[in-house]
């Protein structure tokens, strides 16, 4: 079995957003040929189109919380997962505030979107799913949504977990022992602290705990970005001992006996999948 990550998009927080300094399209997990798209905030369907990547290919969508860098492009993914919506396919997984709202959060998909897939689930901490047929465990997070989670998948060479927006706590941390792989949101750089996210500092904390094989760093924030998140993720290898990486817009982690990393090939012309034809 395969295990390929696929980031379509590693920034995070209002400004990298709101500017596209760094794609916020979140990731594409093929597993045996079949596709899960975790998170697909802005950015996502171009960075599907620069990789020439069919979104009638996934069969599973999953959105952690109710901030628009996590989902703004998901009622289009919905579609091109559905044929334009004229099958009803695939899955759709979120928080409450994501699917149903709350409070002055969300829901986030139209009630016709959220009609689309076959089936639509609500998760909560504690959680353990079956995502086609990949066990997932839902972990606690601390944010400004207070319904968003991560995740660990149990892939068959080992756990992957990404921990999607949260305040550094140890108990948070603790959720994550054993992971193979750790994709680390990091959203400001050393001494930079703000609520609700992780800074460098909080990654060195999170990986001394964890102990990965490898953290990965993504959200990146523009304070980080202008920083320099490679030297930022250098910073935490020498502190903790632990690989560190920043991820790059369209890298691609494969996890299998070892772990490499390469890069999607990216075209700029008028590709048109074989599903709209
Ligand atoms: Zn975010
Ligand atoms: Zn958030």
């Amino acid at each position: 079995m395969t295990f390929r990550i696929i980031f379509l998009g590693t920034g995070g927080g209002r400004h990298t957003t709101a500017f596209q300094v760094r794609s916020t399209g979140g990731m594409l997990i093929e597993h045996d040929g079949r596709f899960i798209h975790v998170d697909p905030g802005p950015g996502a369907l171009t960075q599907m189109h620069r990789i020439h990547y069919d979104p009638a290919q996934t069969e599973s969508v999953i959105i952690s919380h109710s901030h628009p860098d996590h989902y703004s492009d998901a009622e289009s993914v919905i579609e091109g997962m559905t044929y334009g919506g004229w099958e009803k396919r695939g899955h759709l997984y979120g928080s409450p505030t994501v699917l149903e709202g709350a409070g002055n959060l969300g829901p986030c998909i139209s009630p016709y979107h959220r009609g689309l897939p076959e089936g639509c689930t609500v998760f909560m901490p504690g959680d353990v799913l079956d995502i086609d047929g990949i066990r997932v465990d839902i972990h606690k997070a601390k944010h400004s949504d207070p319904t968003n989670v991560g995740f660990t998948f149990h892939t068959p060479h080992g756990k992957v977990s990404y921990v999607s927006d949260t305040e550094f706590t140890e108990e948070i941390a603790r959720q994550y022992i054993g992971t193979r792989v750790l994709i680390l949101p990091t959203t400001t750089p050393r001494g930079n602290r703000i609520k609700y996210h992780m800074c460098t500092d909080d990654a060195v904390e999170f990986e001394r705990i964890v102990k990965p094989e490898l953290a990965v760093f993504v959200h990146l924030g523009v304070v980080i970005i202008r920083a320099g998140a490679d030297s930022e993720a250098k910073h935490v290898e020498d502190s903790t001992g632990v690989r560190t990486i920043a991820a790059r817009d369209r890298m691609i982690l494969d996890v299998g006996e070892s772990l490499s990393v390469s890069e999607a090939p990216c075209f700029d012309d008028e590709w048109i999948p074989p599903s709209s034809v």
